[in-house]
């Protein structure tokens, strides 16, 4: 199951929403599938999810 979460960019000053950011890359691992944000402003955000 996913939850639903709001994705900021949490760089200060920063209060982009991520659901459109610069660069987005989804990795599956064993542990869960990783999914890398990448916000305009360039900071980079990392959420790991498991099923
Ligand atoms: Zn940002």
């Amino acid at each position: 199951m996913l939850e639903e979460i709001e994705l900021v960019c949490d760089a200060p000053g920063c209060d982009r929403s991520l659901d459109e950011p610069a660069f987005r890359l989804a990795m599956t691992t064993p542990l869960g599938t990783r999914r890398v944000y990448e916000c305009a402003c360039g900071a980079v955000t990392i959420t790991v999810s498991r099923e």
